[in-house]
């Protein structure tokens, strides 16, 4: 690892006896995260405005600051105003503009909570909320409503009973950690809710999502990869918005994880004034993939309060989508989503390709604007799928595998549901037709 001459002085500011062990210590990093605005500028070596320090007090009111000493030091102090970390770390009194369109609860998380701690919205997956701490909040948090508010380890009550919800709830095949962030917890306690999942027959995959390694790397000890892959099958999400953010002590907890088996991916917000930009967005993936993470979704900046600032209008995502698609690995790209308000869960949206279609065939264009044609085949015979995999002669004969019903569209277009419409509950026509 590092120990660069600016994170001696932030260290040294903070407590003259700081060696690079401690520094590299994640406890102490948590210990010493900073939530103050003195603080803040006394490490970082900045003055700010009075202007600056006057909304300070009243965003912090409502969002509370905190920043770990090492995401601090990522910061260009002599261009603060513009770096992409500061902008990440540190309040703007633009989070307390709340606009017409904007949520408390953009994703509607709590309605479709079952259990405490669990959001269940897809057919087989849930988020297991099992910690309300972050060693940084970032500004762009989606879940800022709950920032500082309940600023704890939920009791193991609480888990207990996600973990039994979980439990009796067989379609559940996927399990995502989530918080604040699930590696704020000891090992030892992680430990235990990962044995408790790998002990549940229809659990086959548990996945993290934390930003440990962007905000604080150190956490990712040889101890803690010890215990995550004694679970496999076990995936990590992790958060990078920005290039700068790729640092040694980045990569090496990257490749200590990578090392141990775990798959790792990478979901990136699209943030205006910090990433909304097809170069710096082509170098994070590019750097990910060097650092063996799949860059797995770009998200466009949601509607909760406090957040307009952030948002960029969905072509800034298309644009950079079309940036990506051919011009890099394909393994770079990631998938651009709308994660959808009121739970409507996340809207994949790429620029199109298939720009128009005969009986037989379809035209298409690539990246660089060929425009060419695929002749479909004249003889394809579809098996007409009434779901009697038994007698069916595509021989499916596979182990495990589980009737599921057909959802939404999978609806209108499988041959086994009678549907051939879809409409709203609260449709008018439909009232008048049922009332008559
Ligand atoms: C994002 C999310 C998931 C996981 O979705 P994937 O597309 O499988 O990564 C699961 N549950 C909720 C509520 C989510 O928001």
């Amino acid at each position: 690892m590092v120990y660069s001459q600016k994170q001696q002085d932030i260290a040294g500011k903070i407590d003259r006896a700081v060696d690079r062990s401690l520094w590299e210590d994640w406890r102490w990093q948590v210990r010493h995260t900073i939530h103050d605005l003195p603080t803040f500028e006394r490490l970082l070596g900045v003055e700010f405005s009075a202007e600056t320090r006057a909304q300070f007090s009243h965003t912090v009111a409502k969002f509370p600051l905190a920043v770990t000493p090492y995401y601090l030091s990522l910061i260009d102090r002599d261009n603060y105003a513009a770096d992409p970390v500061f902008k990440q770390a540190f309040p703007s009194s633009a989070e307390l503009e709340v606009g017409p369109h904007d949520h408390e609860d953009p994703l509607d998380e709590e309605a479709d909570s079952p259990a405490p701690g669990i959001t269940h919205r897809y057919p087989d997956r849930v988020l297991f909320h099992v910690s309300n701490v972050c060693s940084m909040y970032c500004r762009h948090c989606t879940r800022k409503r709950k920032v500082g508010d309940v600023d704890s380890i939920p009791g193991k009550e609480q888990i207990l009973a996600g973990l039994a919800y979980i439990r009796r709830t067989p379609v559940v095949r996927d399990v995502l950690l989530s918080g604040g962030d699930p590696l704020m917890l000891a090992n030892d306690y992680l430990d235990w809710i990962l044995g408790e999942l790998r002990a549940i027959p229809h659990v086959q995959v548990i996945r993290i999502g934390t930003r440990m390694p962007v905000v604080l790397p150190y956490r990712v000890t040889e101890a803690l990869v010890a215990v995550l892959k004694k679970h496999h099958p076990l995936w990590l999400n992790t958060h990078f918005n920005h290039p700068r953010e790729i640092t040694t002590s980045a990569r090496e907890a990257m490749a200590r994880l990578a090392n141990a088996g775990i798959p790792l991916g990478n979901q990136t917000v699209l943030l205006a004034g910090v990433n909304d930009c097809p170069l710096i967005i082509r170098t994070l993936v590019q750097k990910l993939v060097e650092n063996r993470v799949r860059p797995y979704y770009l998200y466009q900046c949601d509607l909760a309060e406090g957040l307009s600032h952030f948002r960029t209008p969905v072509g800034k995502g298309m644009e950079i989508m079309e940036s990506l698609i051919g011009h890099t690995s394909g393994f770079a790209v990631p998938t651009y989503v709308i994660d959808a308000p009121g739970g409507g869960g996340k809207i994949p949206v790429m620029p199109t390709y298939l720009i128009s279609q005969a009986t037989n065939k379809v035209v298409l264009r690539n990246y660089e604007g060929v425009i060419t044609t695929y002749q479909e085949p004249d003889n394809y015979q579809p098996a007409f799928c009434d779901r009697d995999c038994a007698g069916c002669k595509l021989d499916l004969h596979l182990e495990g595998t589980e009737e599921y019903p057909a959802i939404g569209i999978e609806r209108l277009i499988s041959d086994y549901d009678e549907a051939i419409s879809l409409t709203p509950e609260d449709n008018d026509r439909m009232k008048r037709r049922n009332d008559e």
